[in-house]
């Protein structure tokens, strides 16, 4: 298999909504795991199908793991997954890989404001990424732009919600784009005209954007275009 793996157990599946679920893992022998906010893991469904998932929480020294999954009706390996993934079931996942993290000292190495820009299960690795971001020392603004459908879709929108209200510096932006309903007080369409009103000016600004390639490839694009350096634009693409 190559690597580091390990064996985890399944000790609890809650569903997010019709098609995310969050999947609580717990090592059965490693006692510690080791990774940076922003890495993902290789999770072996079955002998044939290994997939990527990025760390959506992991408390060292604690030995569990969740991770943020989207079925895909017609994918390979998450109607697998969410069929045997129940609890007591064990699976195989890799050591924490990828560079997606952020830099080893925010506060000398990031511009004085960092953008988080998601699409979907794209959120996963910011809970880790913007926690870490808001316990250091580094005061810049912090913004996270999460782009869905529907209210239902708000993907841990009570954490972001808690973070928005205790950090003075952090800004929670949901977008939706299919929300109707009059109950809904805030922005609505796509994330690429959000991000685009917001950054007209072109302040300094470091932009982390995370999803599936064709918001990711966008937004980028967009950046690029409205004049923000590549080295200043990090993205984690799902394929
Ligand atoms: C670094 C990395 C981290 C990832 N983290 C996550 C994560 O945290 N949560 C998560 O749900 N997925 C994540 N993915 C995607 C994941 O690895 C699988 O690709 C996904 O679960 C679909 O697997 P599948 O076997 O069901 O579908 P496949 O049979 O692999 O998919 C078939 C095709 O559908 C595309 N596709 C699949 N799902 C979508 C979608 N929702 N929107 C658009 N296109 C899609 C794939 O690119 C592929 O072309 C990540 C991928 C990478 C590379």
């Amino acid at each position: 298999m190559g690597g580091k793996w390990h064996e985890v157990r399944v000790i609890g599946v809650v569903e997010e909504n019709v098609n995310t679920r969050r999947y609580f893992f717990e090592f059965t022998e490693l006692e510690q795991f080791h990774f940076r906010a922003g890495q993902f893991i290789k999770l072996k469904i079955t002998e044939d199908i290994t997939r990527a998932y990025s760390i959506a929480a992991a408390i060292p020294g604690i030995k569990r793991l969740e991770l943020l999954v989207a079925l895909k009706n017609d994918g390979k390996g998450t109607p697998i997954l969410f069929e045997k993934g129940k609890i007591g079931a064990k699976f195989m996942v890799s050591e924490a890989l990828g560079n997606f993290v952020l830099p080893e000292d925010p506060l000398s190495e990031l511009e004085d404001e960092v953008c988080f820009i998601a699409t979907g299960t794209g959120i996963a690795p910011f809970r880790g990424m913007i926690s870490e971001l808001l316990v250091s020392k580094y005061m810049g603004t912090v913004n996270l732009i999460f782009g869905t459908r529907c209210m239902e879709d708000l993907l841990y929108r009570d954490k972001f919600d808690a973070l928005d209200h205790i950090h003075p510096n952090f800004h929670y932006v949901p977008t939706l784009s299919r929300e109707g309903r009059d109950s809904w007080q805030g922005k609505k369409g796509r994330v690429h005209p959000i991000i685009k009103s917001m950054y007209k000016n072109l302040r300094p600004c470091d932009f982390y954007i995370c999803g599936w390639s064709e918001m990711v490839l966008e937004a980028k694009a967009h950046l690029l275009q409205m004049g923000y350096d590549k080295n200043h634009i990090h993205v984690e693409n799902y394929g």
